[in-house]
This record gives C-alpha cells, sequence and structure tokens, in this order.
C-alpha cells in the first residue's frame, strides 16, 4: 500500500483510518477520539458565537489542553479546551486571540 498524505485534522498524525465528511468538507482522522474532539470543539464554538458556520479551524496543542482559533469572516474566536479519555469537553474557555 503506498503511505497517504493523510494529516489528522486534530493532532496531525500521519496515522489511522476514519473520515468525516464537516461542513461539506472530507476530513481525514487518525482515530474516534480525535474525530470526536474535533466534533465536540467545532460545536461548542459555534454554540458560544452563534456562527454557522466556520471558515477557518487551526489546532495546537494536546490532549490535555488544545488551543482552537475559529474564523469567520473578518471575525476569529479562540477556544482553549481540554478534553476526556472518549473525547468529550471537560473544560472550555474563550482565550485572547492575538497569537
Ligand atoms: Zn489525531
Amino acid at each position: 500500500m503506498p503511505r497517504t498524505e493523510n494529516i489528522c485534522a486534530l493532532c496531525g498524525s500521519s496515522w489511522g483510518n476514519v473520515w468525516r465528511t464537516v461542513g461539506g468538507r472530507r476530513l481525514f482522522f487518525c482515530c474516534k477520539v480525535c474525530e470526536r474532539e474535533y466534533l465536540a470543539t467545532l460545536k461548542e464554538i459555534k454554540k458560544r458565537t452563534g456562527w454557522k458556520k466556520l471558515e477557518a479551524v487551526r489546532f495546537e496543542g494536546g490532549r490535555r489542553g488544545r488551543r482552537c482559533v475559529a474564523k469567520s469572516g473578518e471575525k476569529s474566536y479562540t477556544l482553549m479546551a481540554s478534553y476526556d479519555r472518549a473525547g468529550r469537553i471537560q473544560f472550555a474557555s474563550e482565550a485572547e486571540s492575538d497569537l
């Protein structure tokens, strides 16, 4: 099997085999937990901002604490979140978006 270019949308790992269409885009995740964390984070940001659609989403950090920067038009929102083992958000708060 040839090596694929797949990079997990959440953690950047290149192994795994979970595909999910999110907002019309086909995204690759290394595992179900990453998929769940990704979806939970987007949902949380949409809930907090009231935005219907997120145009760009960037993740940094690890499972103990991720920083997610989402953009919609001119606006951007940064959420700090930590997760449990199942990929559910345990704690989330808005962060400064100057980084
Ligand atoms: Zn991953």
